[in-house]
């Protein structure tokens, strides 16, 4: 049997339930397996959470994350958290995800984003699994929440977007970063600047495909096998080999999400 351990990559934030994928889902996935990258496919409200179980249940390396992206806030009731948390009694759920605030889009009120953003939180501490985080001009409010609920946190800033100071107050709180495509693109000095300091045990590489395609296919589709742009442009940022950021990273992933 394949072993998580045996993997090049592992993409730590995929949307492969997106409908992005309805045409050609199964070669998508088959270019990623043929890479040895493995996934994790992260849902964004009930529906597309048990989208991505039924994926991690079908294809072995491939994994899933269950949650309420900030997006779809406004659907976090009782009864949908409750659904959320059977869903975690499934085998291949690896964590509470995509959880958290933004305020670029403000598709929820703000004060229901902050509600199931805590909500979730609780939950993933509850039952002990790792949570991954989205933050999108709202970095004050997750602060104060994350900081409020607790000293140390399990899990990931998806797509850190920040300079070396943001990144270096995640990591306080006990966060893994995760490195997308943006990494690759001409204006982000300042990410890249941060993602030099940011140790590389702390590092996970990331697609959020179908969204972020990094150079040099930006303007197209994203998608998992995408994803060892991101680590030649970390192993190029640190000046280490590529192996070293895909051994380091992977294990990161494996240790993080007990794959
Ligand atoms: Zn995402």
């Amino acid at each position: 049997m394949l072993m998580a351990e045996s993997l090049t990559l592992i993409d730590t934030h995929a949307h492969l339930d997106s409908s992005d994928y309805n045409d050609d889902r199964a070669a998508v996935i088959a270019r990623a397996f043929t890479a040895s990258i493995g996934v994790i496919t992260v849902g964004v409200d009930l529906r597309s959470s048990k989208e991505a179980l039924a994926l991690a249940q079908r294809h072995r390396l491939i994994w899933a994350a269950v949650g309420v992206h900030p997006h779809d806030a406004k659907t976090l009731d009782e009864d949908v958290l409750s659904r959320l948390d059977d869903l975690t009694k499934e085998e291949w759920v690896v964590a509470i995800g995509e959880i958290g605030l933004d305020y670029y889009r403000d598709l929820s009120p703000r004060k229901v984003q902050r509600r199931a953003f805590r909500e979730q939180l609780t939950l993933a501490r509850r039952i002990k699994l790792p949570v991954i985080v989205h933050n999108r001009e709202s970095t004050d409010d997750l602060l104060g929440i994350l900081n409020d609920l607790s000293s140390s946190h399990r899990g990931v800033i998806h797509s850190f977007l920040g300079d070396a100071a943001l990144a270096e107050e995640f990591l306080a709180l006990g966060f893994h970063l995760g490195i997308g495509g943006p990494v690759t693109f001409k204006q982000n000095e300042a990410l890249r600047e941060a993602v030099k300091k940011i140790p590389l045990e702390r590092i996970l590489i990331e697609t959020d495909c179908p969204y972020l395609t990094p150079l040099p296919h930006r303007g197209k589709r994203n998608e998992p096998a995408y994803v060892h742009y991101m680590a030649e442009m970390v192993a190029q940022i640190k000046g280490i080999p590529v192996g070293e950021v895909e051994k380091q990273t992977t294990e990161n992933a494996i240790d993080l999400f007990s794959l």
